[in-house]
C-alpha cells in the first residue's frame, strides 16, 4: 500500500522531544523525508536514527528559533538536501509558569522570541517557498488558554498571537495552494514546563494526552483531501475542564 505522504518534504521544529519527536516519526512512517530541527543534537539524532533505521531519509538541523540567521538557514538546508518544502510543523515552544506580579521579564522575552517571533520568521521563509511552488501546509501548535498549572498569562498571549498569525496567514496564502492549520491540544505529557508545581500531578489526575495522540491529529489534518483545511483542531483529555 502507498505510504500516505510519500515524496513529501517535512520540516518539523520541537522535534527533539515530546509533540514534534513523536510528529516526525509518524511523518517519516508515513513515508516523508523529515527535517528534524531544535537546539538539543543529541536529542534530535536520537529520533532522527529512528526514522533512519526504519528507511526514512532523516536531517538533523541545529536551529536556534530565537536566532533568524538559524530560522533561514534551517530553510536552506532542507532545500538542499531535499530539493523541496511541503510541510511545516511549527511545535517548538517553552512555557514559564508563574502568575503576572512574579513574572520574570526574560523568560517572557524567551517565550515571544520562540513561541511567536520564531514561528512568524520560519512561516515567512517557508510560505515564501511554498508559494512559488504553489502548495505545501503549515501547522501550528496552539494551546487552550489557562487550563495547566504550567500556563502563564505570557504563555497563553503567545499562543493567542499562533491563533491570530495563523488565521491572517491562511487568508493570505490559500490562494497559493497553501492551508494553514492550527492544533489546539488540552494537556500533553510531554516535558513542558517541567517544574511548575502541581504539574505532574494534574496531568496524570486528568489522564492527559500523549504525544502521539497530537501527531496523529496532525496527520489527520495533512492527509486530508486538498479541498479541505482543518483551520483549528481542538483535542482535549476527556477529563480535563472546559476552558
Ligand atoms: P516539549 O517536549 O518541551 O517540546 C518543546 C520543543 O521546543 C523541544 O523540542 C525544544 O527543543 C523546542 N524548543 C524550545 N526552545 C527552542 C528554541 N529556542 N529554538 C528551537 N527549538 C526550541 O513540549 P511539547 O509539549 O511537545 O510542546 C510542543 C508544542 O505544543 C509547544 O508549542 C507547546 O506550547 C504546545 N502545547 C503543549 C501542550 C502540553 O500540555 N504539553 C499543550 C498545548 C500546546 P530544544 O530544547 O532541543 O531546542
Amino acid at each position: 500500500m502507498a505510504l500516505l505522504l510519500h515524496e513529501k518534504v517535512a520540516v518539523v521544529t520541537g522535534a527533539s522531544s515530546g509533540i514534534g519527536a513523536a510528529t516526525a516519526k509518524l511523518l517519516g512512517r508515513e513515508g516523508a523525508r523529515v527535517v528534524l530541527a531544535a537546539r538539543r543534537e543529541a536529542e534530535l539524532e536520537a529520533v532522527a536514527d529512528s526514522l533512519r533505521e526504519a528507511g526514512t531519509p532523516a536531517l538533523t538541523v541545529k536551529c536556534d528559533l530565537s536566532n533568524e540567521v538559524e530560522v533561514v538557514s534551517l530553510v536552506g538546508r532542507a532545500l538542499d538536501s531535499f530539493g523541496g518544502l511541503d510541510i511545516l510543523v511549527n511545535a517548538a515552544g517553552i512555557a514559564a509558569f508563574g502568575e503576572v506580579a512574579h513574572g520574570r521579564t526574560a523568560e517572557w522575552r524567551a517565550m515571544l522570541e520562540v513561541n511567536a517571533l520564531g514561528l512568524s520568521l520560519l512561516s515567512r521563509e517557508v510560505a515564501a517557498v511554498m508559494m512559488e511552488a504553489h502548495k505545501g501546509d503549515i501547522v501550528n501548535l496552539a494551546c487552550r488558554p489557562g487550563q495547566e498549572p504550567y500556563c502563564s498569562a505570557f504563555y497563553d498571549a503567545t499562543k493567542a498571537f499562533v491563533l491570530a498569525f495563523s488565521d491572517k496567514l491562511r487568508r493570505e496564502v490559500r490562494t497559493h495552494g497553501i492551508r494553514v492549520m492550527t492544533i489546539i491540544p488540552g494537556a500533553v505529557q510531554t516535558g513542558l514546563g517541567a517544574g511548575a508545581p502541581g504539574l505532574e500531578e494534574h496531568r496524570v489526575g486528568i489522564d492527559a494526552l500523549h504525544p502521539e495522540d497530537v501527531a496523529e491529529a496532525i496527520m489527520h489534518a495533512l492527509i486530508r483531501p486538498r479541498r479541505i483545511t482543518y483551520e483549528a483542531i481542538e483535542l482535549v483529555p476527556t477529563l480535563e475542564e472546559e476552558g
